[in-house]
């Protein structure tokens, strides 16, 4: 099978690489570098079609979708917190790319599809967790955007026999993470000894998967999905508060720091941040997938790697 991984430099798309070539897969990658490092694949770079390009431009996507079988749809831009501040940005990146992109398959006869989507499109629900059937509520502009693109891949496999995977990730974290909670933390605690500054009033509830687990999901629902169109969730079957995951990190750290919390509206840490939010992943499990580590154990492997990777004392 030929795969096409955009985003394929990223933080999930370059692990997805990884795991499609030990499987035999060839393996094309379509990625701008906007977010994403060629360190990330250097180590594959001889084994792989490497294409730099964006999917914001469409011959870009008519280029990267030929001959292939089918496309891991992992490019965007994963900043929750940019959508409040320029909206733009995410319909761009992540409406219109996706656009392109299954017009792309369209016009050149591509029929899979496995598309990274986020538990954001649920918003905040009133009672947690949830499962695939919750009402589509998002509350920024990056889950709306995530939305959007469920619903066009949604029409396209009604319209064009494509067959489509969707999967709602919770938070995702493991080595080469350059965003969001974990990656965050670290850099301020090198920045000041002191003080650390969180974010909301720290009671935000969040479920964290590791990499190996996420990429795992993928492969499990890809490889047994016979209907056109499936959601899943992915997340663990826990969820913690997001003073756990600080304290995780200091005790993984071996340090100390006078927490600081910054809340807004009800206790969020930004406009259009979810105060609560836990998946149901009963859908996958019953497909085979189970999570290996639970969340603090994926936040502590995450700090360990990141120490390493960010030459950290
Ligand atoms: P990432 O930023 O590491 O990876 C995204 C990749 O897409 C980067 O390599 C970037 O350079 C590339 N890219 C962005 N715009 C592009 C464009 N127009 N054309 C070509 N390439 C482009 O982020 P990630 O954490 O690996 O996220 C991967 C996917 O999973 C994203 O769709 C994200 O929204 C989704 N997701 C991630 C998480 C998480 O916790 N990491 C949670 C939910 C959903």
């Amino acid at each position: 099978m030929k795969a096409l991984v955009t985003g394929g430099a990223g933080f999930i798309g370059s692990h997805l690489v990884d795991k499609l070539l030990q499987r035999g897969y060839q393996v094309r990658i379509i990625d701008n570098l906007s977010s994403g490092k060629i360190e990330n694949i250097s180590h594959v770079l001889n084994k792989v079609e490497f294409m730099k390009g964006d999917l914001k431009i469409k011959d870009d996507a008519l280029k990267a979708v030929v001959n292939v079988d089918v496309i891991f749809h992992f490019a965007a831009n994963p900043e929750v917190r940019v959508s409040t501040t320029d909206p733009e940005i995410h319909f761009n990146e992540n409406v219109v790319a996706t656009f392109n992109l299954l017009e792309a398959m369209r016009k050149k006869d591509v029929k899979r599809l496995v598309f990274a989507s986020s538990s954001t499109v649920y918003g905040e629900p009133e009672e947690i967790p949830v499962d695939e059937n919750a009402p589509i509520k998002p509350v920024s502009v990056y889950g709306a955007s995530k939305a959007a693109c469920e619903n066009l891949i949604h029409a396209y496999t009604k319209l064009y026999g494509i067959k489509a995977i969707i999967l709602r990730y919770a938070n995702v974290v493991g080595p080469r993470l350059r965003h969001g909670i974990v990656h965050d933390m670290i850099i301020k605690i090198k920045q000041n000894n002191e003080e650390l500054e969180v974010l909301g009033d720290g009671t935000q509830i969040r479920s964290y998967v590791y990499i190996d687990d996420a990429i795992e999901a993928i492969l499990t629902a890809h490889e047994k999905t016979i209907t056109d169109f499936e959601v899943y969730n992915v997340a663990n079957e826990d969820w913690i508060t997001v003073d756990e995951v600080v304290k995780t990190i200091l005790n993984t750290l071996g340090t100390e720091r006078r927490i600081i919390h910054k809340p807004v509206l009800h206790g969020v840490g930004w406009p259009g941040d979810v105060k609560k939010i836990a998946l149901k992943i009963d859908k996958l499990k019953n497909l085979g997938w189970k999570p290996k580590m639970n969340s603090k154990e994926a936040i502590k492997n995450t700090t360990k790697a990141l120490i390493k990777e960010l030459g950290l004392p």
